[in-house]
């Protein structure tokens, strides 16, 4: 089954995408597929019916580490989407997209590039987004292009939404995900606070996974996630998602370790956090509710909290809490902790990285 969402933009499940692939009658108005799958290989299609054979041709294949915004999140070597002629004749151009209906998936650094193609495939013809089911992850998608293309709330997108296809629910981690996209004006940046804070989350349910399996057994973590280390010139070998190419150029306020001077860490590191109030990783969404407790005015914290970065050591060697040391002179700094840390005006940040300001000076960069 698929339902018509908007002129050219239907909504549907495997199966629906199976007749259009497959070329069968009544499915040639459709020209693109968005496919939301656990795997971005046509292959799906087979384990799941074995009777179906969809012919491909590879078009493009786009990992994590080949763009340079927008998958702050993902490992580099994750494939982004796949963009592939597919179907009879090879009629049909497919974007595939690998996401799992999760609570731990993300979402965010995949949707930027979704809804382009959705927004390109309704000029050029008609596309049909669909993910297994046809609930969670297709509705998610959907639910961002009518958000970003209509201006309009998470809520309301989701309710026109159900006017076409009342089945349409997206899983409550999808859901806040969408909440962060509307608090960012309908985009993914990866400069602000929201984004860092989401970054956190992922490092921290990743986290969580490691201390039950690979902790226990010495394994170290992957640090391909964490932020660049900004006292090094360039990490010319890694691609540092974290910097976002908005053509601001920003004075960079650094900190300085006091002993020896070296850069541990910049503004941008920073998760802010409002001085007071119960926030943390796992609860950005409170920041829209009640009364803010904001003190900032008259009240200085005495540490900041940044993102893992690729100077901690400790951090990397799978600890779940320690010391945080100056990678030139060893100075202490701080300390870090996955399960949170409080800061000494009350907030609860987790995870935390803390940088003690009176171990720093601060400075340009
Ligand atoms: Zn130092
Ligand atoms: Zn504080």
């Amino acid at each position: 089954m698929r339902y018509l969402v908007r002129e050219n933009l239907f909504i549907g499940n495997i199966s629906a995408a199976a007749e259009v692939l497959e070329g069968k009658e009544g499915s040639s108005d459709i020209t693109h597929v968005l496919s939301v799958l656990s795997s971005a290989s046509i292959s799906f299609f087979t384990e799941w019916r074995s009777s179906i054979s969809i012919p491909t041709k590879e078009i493009r294949r786009v990992l994590a580490g080949d763009v340079d915004a927008g998958t702050g999140a993902l490992s580099p070597d994750k494939i982004v989407y796949v963009l592939e002629y597919a179907g009879k004749d090879l009629k049909i151009v497919r974007m595939a997209v690998p996401i799992k209906d999760t609570e731990d998936e993300n979402l965010l650094d995949y949707l930027e590039f979704c809804l382009d193609f959705i927004e390109e495939s309704r000029k050029q013809g008609a596309v049909l987004v669909h993910c297994f089911a046809g609930v969670s992850r297709s509705a998610a998608i959907i639910t961002a292009y009518l958000m970003r293309s209509e201006r309009i709330s998470l809520e309301a997108a989701l309710e026109s939404l159900r006017q076409s296809c009342e089945s349409v629910s997206p899983n409550d981690n999808f859901l806040e995900q969408l909440k962060m996209f509307e608090e960012m004006g309908f985009k993914v940046d990866c400069s602000s606070s929201i984004y860092k804070r989401f970054r956190l989350k992922i490092l921290g349910v990743f986290s969580a996974s490691l201390f039950c399996d690979s902790y226990s057994r010495g394994e170290k973590m992957d640090s391909s996630k964490f932020g660049a280390d900004p006292g090094l010139p360039q990490e010319a070998t890694s691609p540092k998602p974290e910097i976002c190419p908005d053509g601001n150029a920003k004075s960079t306020v650094a900190y300085r370790c006091k002993k020896c001077r070296r850069v541990v860490a910049v503004q941008e590191n920073v998760v802010d956090h409002t001085p007071g109030e119960g926030l943390s990783a796992f609860q950005w969404h409170k920041r829209n509710s009640g009364i803010r407790f904001d003190k900032s005015d008259d009240f200085e914290c005495s540490s900041i909290f940044v993102e893992p970065l690729k100077w901690m050591k400790a951090v990397e060697e799978g600890a779940l809490e320690g010391k945080l040391s100056c990678a030139h002179c060893d100075a202490r700094l701080g300390y870090f902790n996955w399960s949170g840390i409080q800061c000494n005006c009350g907030s609860w940040i987790t995870p935390a990285f803390q940088l003690h300001k009176s171990r720093m000076d601060l400075s340009t960069l």
